[in-house]
């Protein structure tokens, strides 16, 4: 009944599962241990490898137990953790769901899995600005991830977009790091916790408000930002070497709403409180269903989700 082991790609034959979940991340591994707990043969795919959004984090200073650890850190144990009760394949992109009487066909890059039951753990990927320049300099410059490309940066100047937890934690990680950094946000409050922005204070990032990027200036890489302050309307030009954009995130629903999960105005998959969607044996968790997006509520979310599959399955015999 129980998997002890992490499966390597294309190494295992059988691919009959009751719960597949999609996405490593906190939710999806979460939900791993407690649909494997429960007594579920559970499989947990994900395009790239198990940890979904802390692999892009620093420090989380907000886990129980935890006063301050490096993200990967945590991620590495929830890997570990999940991957006592549930089989996981990381590098395996889902490409399609189908729905075949009582089961999923869930087609992968390593082949074909099927499932009675299917949780959505798909996480969300970055906004982008939408301003020019944007896409053309995007990797010569422009990031969306300052764990990932902020060593790039040491001794230079960059811009880091936002006025949430990200922008302000992705800021006071560059200028740890030897970065010049000025955060450039659309308002004069922040949504960023207190503690965040005192910090960044603290450490000499500066803050530019209320002003928004209007274009990302260069040819081959990024050399500029043109700015318009909101309230006087002046534009002014600072010369950065790059640009962290940290505007909130996009919820990744495409496989979600092909199989037909109804989504809100905002595009997150709607749930009930068991983390139920509009369609019998498929759930979601995690960032992919909105509100609060922390960790501890994805890995609430998760847990929830796998009991709730675990009880409907129970119900019926496929
Ligand atoms: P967020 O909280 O939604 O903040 C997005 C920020 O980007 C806001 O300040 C928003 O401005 C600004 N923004 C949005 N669209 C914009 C645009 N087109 N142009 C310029 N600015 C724009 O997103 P987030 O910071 O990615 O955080 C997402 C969630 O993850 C939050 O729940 C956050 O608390 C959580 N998180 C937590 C931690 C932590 O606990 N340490 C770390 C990272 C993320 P307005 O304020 O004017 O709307």
């Amino acid at each position: 009944m129980f998997s002890f082991k992490l499966v390597q790609k294309g190494l295992e034959e059988e691919k009959e599962y009751d719960l597949v979940i999609i996405g490593a991340g906190p939710a999806g591994l979460v939900a791993g241990i407690y649909g494997g707990r429960s007594g579920l043969k559970v499989a947990i795919l994900d395009g790239g490898l198990s940890g979904g959004q802390l692999l892009t984090a620093d420090i989380i200073e907000n886990w129980p137990g935890e006063k301050a650890i490096k993200a990967t850190e945590l991620a590495k144990k929830f890997k570990d953790h999940a991957s006592q009760y549930a089989d996981i394949y990381e590098l395996t992109q889902v490409t399609d769901i189908e729905r075949d009487n009582n089961k999923f066909i869930i087609e992968t890059s390593s082949g074909k899995f099927k499932a009675k039951a299917i949780i959505f753990a798909t996480g969300s990927k970055r906004r982008k600005l939408n301003v020019s320049g944007e896409d053309k300099l995007s990797g010569k410059g422009v990031s969306y991830c300052a764990v990932c490309d902020g060593p790039f940066f040491k001794g230079k100047s960059v811009a880091v977009i936002g006025g949430g937890n990200t922008a302000v934690s992705d800021a006071i990680y560059l200028k740890s790091i030897g970065v010049d950094v000025i955060i450039i946000h659309r308002r004069k409050e922040f949504r960023a916790d207190k503690v965040l922005v005192e910090r960044a204070l603290s450490m000499g990032i500066q803050i530019k408000v209320p002003y928004v990027v209007e274009e990302i200036l260069g040819e081959d890489k990024v050399e500029g930002i043109k700015i318009r302050n909101r309230e006087t309307n002046d534009v002014e030009y600072l010369k950065v070497d790059g640009v962290f954009i940290a505007i909130g995130m996009v919820p990744n629903t495409e496989l979600a709403r092909k199989l037909g999960a109804e989504t809100d105005q905002n595009g997150f998959i709607i749930v009930d409180r068991h983390m139920r969607t509009n369609i019998h044996f498929v759930y979601a968790a995690g960032d992919v269903t909105g509100g609060v997006l922390q960790i501890i509520v994805a890995a609430a979310e998760g847990a929830i989700a796998a009991l709730s599959a675990h009880e409907d399955l129970s119900k019926i015999s496929h």
